[in-house]
């Protein structure tokens, strides 16, 4: 099942949450700064310990004081306009994100909207791209896949994604 919530993706009682992360790792504003202030410093302690994330790609740490088991870092792309394969990067976040929950035996994972804060991709051209990619990329033992949305307009848009794609 994939559905979209507005909501704060560190009150999420799922398996998993994903952070919108940059390629260091180590920290920064919107969701990744959330997380961490929610988490507590364990999960940057552990974040260091990785050495960095591709551009697509995706790492897992524990939770800290989250409910969540796990939090997988993605690495979102930076919006350049839509040629610079911006939507094959996002799509493989999705999808990195969730083979990484099956092999960690997740059930259920939440995303954020990643890359549509500070990195500029617009919503209403990200949010097909990422219910696609979970759609094609959902497996066993995961059975939810919860889009949380902090803002209406970003709510609006994967609403509008989830049911187009249906
Ligand atoms: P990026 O750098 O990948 O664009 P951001 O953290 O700037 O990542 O923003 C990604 C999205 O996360 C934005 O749509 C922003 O509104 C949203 N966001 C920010 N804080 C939270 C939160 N606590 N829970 C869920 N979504 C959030």
């Amino acid at each position: 099942m994939i559905e979209a919530v507005r909501g704060d993706i560190t009150e999420q009682a799922v398996d998993a949450i994903v952070n919108a992360a940059n390629s260091s790792l180590l920290g920064g504003g919107g969701v990744d700064g959330a997380i961490h202030r929610a988490g507590g410093p364990e999960i940057l302690a552990e974040c260091r310990l990785l050495g960095g994330c591709d551009t697509g790609g995706a790492r897992a740490t524990t939770a800290g004081r989250l409910s969540s088991r796990y939090v997988i870092h993605v690495v979102g792309p930076v919006w350049r306009g839509g040629e610079a394969g911006e939507a094959e990067l996002l799509a493989s976040c999705h999808r990195r994100a969730l083979e990484l929950a099956a092999e960690l035996g997740c059930t259920s994972i939440a995303f954020p909207a990643i890359s549509t804060g500070i990195y500029g991709y617009p919503v209403e051209l990200a949010a097909p791209v990422a219910v696609a990619a979970a759609r094609r990329a959902q497996r066993p033992p995961v059975e939810l896949v919860r889009f949380v949305l902090f803002t209406p307009v970003h709510l609006d848009a994967f609403q509008r994604a989830l049911t187009e794609a249906k």
